[in-house]
Protein backbone atom coordinates (compact mmCIF):
# COMPACT_ATOMS: atom_id res chain seq x y z
CA UNK A 1 0.00 0.00 0.00
CA UNK A 2 1.14 3.01 -0.80
CA UNK A 3 2.44 5.62 1.90
CA UNK A 4 0.41 8.41 0.03
CA UNK A 5 -2.49 6.91 -0.27
CA UNK A 6 -4.93 8.57 2.45
CA UNK A 7 -8.12 7.25 4.13
CA UNK A 8 -11.01 8.00 2.13
CA UNK A 9 -8.57 6.72 -0.97
CA UNK A 10 -7.31 10.28 -2.57
CA UNK A 11 -3.93 10.81 -2.70
CA UNK A 12 -2.20 13.04 -0.92
CA UNK A 13 0.42 14.18 -3.10
CA UNK A 14 -1.90 14.05 -6.26
CA UNK A 15 -0.50 17.07 -7.94
CA UNK A 16 3.12 16.52 -6.96
CA UNK A 17 2.62 12.55 -7.58
CA UNK A 18 5.41 10.06 -9.76
CA UNK A 19 5.16 9.41 -13.23
CA UNK A 20 4.70 6.14 -12.87
CA UNK A 21 1.49 7.27 -11.20
CA UNK A 22 0.27 9.69 -14.27
CA UNK A 23 -1.34 6.95 -16.66
CA UNK A 24 -1.99 9.37 -19.22
CA UNK A 25 1.39 10.33 -19.48
CA UNK A 26 2.97 7.20 -18.84
CA UNK A 27 0.69 6.04 -21.48
CA UNK A 28 1.78 8.63 -23.91
CA UNK A 29 5.43 8.46 -23.82
CA UNK A 30 5.75 4.93 -23.04
CA UNK A 31 3.06 2.61 -23.99
CA UNK A 32 1.16 4.31 -26.83
CA UNK A 33 3.33 2.97 -29.46
CA UNK A 34 2.55 -0.85 -28.44
CA UNK A 35 -1.29 -1.07 -27.06
CA UNK A 36 -4.07 0.97 -27.90
CA UNK A 37 -5.36 2.60 -24.76
CA UNK A 38 -8.29 0.89 -23.78
CA UNK A 39 -5.74 -2.14 -23.69
CA UNK A 40 -3.41 0.25 -21.41
CA UNK A 41 -6.47 0.71 -19.42
CA UNK A 42 -7.57 -2.28 -18.87
CA UNK A 43 -4.19 -3.91 -17.58
CA UNK A 44 -4.18 -0.87 -15.19
CA UNK A 45 -7.14 -1.96 -14.22
CA UNK A 46 -6.13 -5.42 -13.97
CA UNK A 47 -3.14 -5.12 -11.84
CA UNK A 48 -4.67 -3.20 -9.39
CA UNK A 49 -7.36 -5.52 -8.88
CA UNK A 50 -5.16 -8.37 -8.39
CA UNK A 51 -2.73 -5.95 -5.61
CA UNK A 52 -5.90 -5.40 -3.88
CA UNK A 53 -6.76 -9.41 -4.04
CA UNK A 54 -3.20 -9.84 -2.52
CA UNK A 55 -3.72 -7.38 -0.03
CA UNK A 56 -6.70 -8.65 1.18
CA UNK A 57 -9.06 -5.49 0.29
CA UNK A 58 -12.62 -5.88 0.40
CA UNK A 59 -14.10 -6.90 -2.93
CA UNK A 60 -16.87 -4.03 -3.26
CA UNK A 61 -13.21 -2.05 -3.88
CA UNK A 62 -12.76 -3.32 -7.56
CA UNK A 63 -11.88 -1.22 -10.44
CA UNK A 64 -13.54 -1.80 -13.53
CA UNK A 65 -13.49 0.49 -16.70
CA UNK A 66 -16.92 2.11 -17.18
CA UNK A 67 -16.55 2.02 -20.86
CA UNK A 68 -14.59 3.43 -23.82
CA UNK A 69 -11.54 5.84 -22.73
CA UNK A 70 -13.61 9.17 -23.87
CA UNK A 71 -12.93 8.45 -27.82
CA UNK A 72 -9.35 7.94 -26.82
CA UNK A 73 -8.56 4.56 -27.58
CA UNK A 74 -6.87 3.62 -30.59
CA UNK A 75 -3.75 3.15 -31.21
CA UNK A 76 -2.19 6.01 -32.43
CA UNK A 77 -4.23 8.48 -30.67
CA UNK A 78 -1.72 10.40 -29.28
CA UNK A 79 1.88 11.48 -30.42
CA UNK A 80 4.28 9.29 -28.39
S1 LIG B 1 -1.27 8.14 -7.03
FE1 LIG B 1 0.75 7.24 -6.66
S2 LIG B 1 1.58 8.45 -4.96
FE2 LIG B 1 -0.60 8.79 -5.01
S3 LIG B 1 -1.49 7.31 -3.59
FE3 LIG B 1 -1.56 6.40 -5.63
S4 LIG B 1 0.32 5.19 -5.77
FE4 LIG B 1 0.57 6.66 -4.09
Amino acid sequence: MCKHLLQNNNCEIYSQRPFICRIDEVYNKVFCKHMSKEEYFQKNVDACNVLQKKAGINSKHRVQLLGETAGHNKRGSYEC
